[in-house]
């Protein structure tokens, strides 16, 4: 099929089925005439990359030229960035196509896509349920055959939860593989774009596309990353994981984890045991204070991150004659940030404030630590870790948006790897006793995402 073909296909579903999803914020206007261009360098003869004219989507996080980028918030209605992100100025130089923006929690807040100003997504599977969050709009387009690839951001699970729970796959890079350049920030230590497709091999085309280098974001890696198709490629050749010492995370299967969701992370421990791998227990205690040191880090780094928003410099400005800049800048916050976005930065500079900064902030980084060592002790033990991606499979719409603490302790799997900095695959391990996909996560040593595509690949 010609790259016109496939774009047209594409926008041809999303018009037939987005109505209803509304996974996309943005549809490219341009998009057939940039699958154009592809089909004629292709057909004068021009080598171009094996991805070349596949369309892709974007999660609306990312700058893009000449489309909206608002990353789901009201502050940023309609603001068209000067730039493109670097994983999505990558994309265009490999030539895929950009079919749109994709829907997400407003500044990637949230687990469930509900807290977008532009209102929720809906799963695929079941149109009453959520198709994750915050990157629920990348998820659903790729499981509903919106589109076959996607872009997301992963700040405490928003890759590879969505992914759990609309039977996708979804990597979260280690910290700086792939450049934060354009991607508008939640919390900086914690934020890594990666890709979001239907199978291993896929999201690991699209990992060497947009990883590497970048002299525009400081904590950008600047080291030589193997191929992760090639690893991709070899482990579903090989079809086993012999030799494989796979660790299973008590912590992470244990209370919170439902039934059904446990019974299909059994079945996936056993199939890895009966593919060769060895499997043993390890425990990493302080993951029982995950959840409390990131819902601070993050609202600290976030209430920062966020005071760009001034009415000034980006997006929207409420004034009335009269005001005081201060009056603009309050009325402006007001108007343009949702609740949940409130109430992080209510925590955050709580966190941040004098008389408690060690109590709170100073704590939770001690925390971090702990985690970090809990890690690298696990690894001494496996080559790789398990769990379930995500505790549930997708909850109903609404069932937890009045409640922020359900909503944040459903991060619980996926929290411990942004803490540490290490990456981490969503991909799916059957359905739950509702029908619906239940997620695995294998989680890798810093710099070693290449194991995760091999093994990924090998049990898919
Ligand atoms: N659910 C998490 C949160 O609300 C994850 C967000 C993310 O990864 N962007 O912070």
């Amino acid at each position: 099929v010609s790259s016109v073909e496939a774009t047209q296909a594409h926008l041809d579903r999303i018009a037939a089925v987005d109505g209803e999803l509304h996974a996309f914020l943005h549809v490219n206007a341009g998009a057939i005439d940039q699958a154009r261009a592809i089909d004629e360098r292709r057909a004068s003869g021009e080598q171009l990359h094996e991805l070349a004219g596949a369309p892709v989507a974007i999660k609306d996080v990312l700058c893009t030229v000449g489309m909206p980028s608002t990353s789901g918030s009201r502050i940023l209605e309609g603001w068209i960035p000067p730039y493109d992100a670097t994983p999505v100025a990558r994309l265009k130089a490999a030539g895929l196509v950009p079919l749109g923006k994709t829907n997400m929690d407003e500044f990637a807040m949230g687990s469930s896509t509900e807290h977008s100003a532009y209102g929720p997504t809906r799963n695929p599977w079941d149109l009453e349920r959520i198709p994750g969050g915050s990157g629920g709009g990348s998820a659903a387009a790729v499981a509903s055959f919106e589109a076959p690839f996607a872009l997301g951001s992963d700040t405490g699970g928003s890759i590879r939860q969505p992914a759990a729970v609309t039977g996708t796959v979804g990597v979260k890079p280690t910290y700086g593989g792939v450049s934060r350049y354009g991607s508008i920030a939640l919390a900086s230590s914690l934020d890594q774009v990666g890709p979001v497709t239907r199978t291993v091999l896929d999201s690991a085309l699209l990992h060497d596309v947009i990883g590497g280098h970048d002299p525009h974001d400081s904590t950008s890696l600047d080291r030589d990353w193997p191929s992760f198709a090639a690893a991709a490629r070899e482990g579903a050749a090989a079809g086993d994981l012999r030799g494989l010492r796979v660790g299973v995370v008590r912590e992470l299967d244990s209370d919170g984890i439902a039934a059904d969701v446990d019974a299909r992370f059994q079945e996936a421990v056993q199939l890895m045991t009966d593919a060769g791998a060895e499997v043993v227990e390890v425990s990493c205690p302080s993951f029982a204070y995950s959840v409390a040191a990131y819902y601070l880090i993050l609202p600290a780094e976030a209430s920062s991150n966020l005071a760009r928003f001034d009415s000034v410099r980006f997006g929207l400005r409420v004034e009335r004659p009269g005001q005081t800049v201060e009056d603009v800048m309050g009325a402006t916050r007001e108007a343009g940030f949702g609740p949940e976005v409130k109430r992080r930065i209510i925590l955050g500079t709580y966190a941040l404030s004098a008389g408690y900064y060690d109590a709170y902030y100073g704590s939770a980084q001690k925390v971090r630590t702990l985690i970090q060592r809990d890690f690298d002790a696990a690894f001494a033990q496996a080559d790789l870790l398990i769990s379930p991606a995500a505790p549930t499979t997708a909850f109903k719409l609404g069932e937890k948006l009045d409640d922020p603490l359900a909503m944040y302790v459903n991060d619980i799997t996926t929290i411990p790897a942004n803490l540490a900095g290490i990456p981490g695959m969503g991909l799916p391990m059957g359905l739950g006793d509702d029908g619906l996909p239940v997620g695995l996560q294998l989680l890798a040593p810093m710099f070693e995402d290449d194991r995760l595509y091999r093994a990924g690949a090998a049990i898919e």
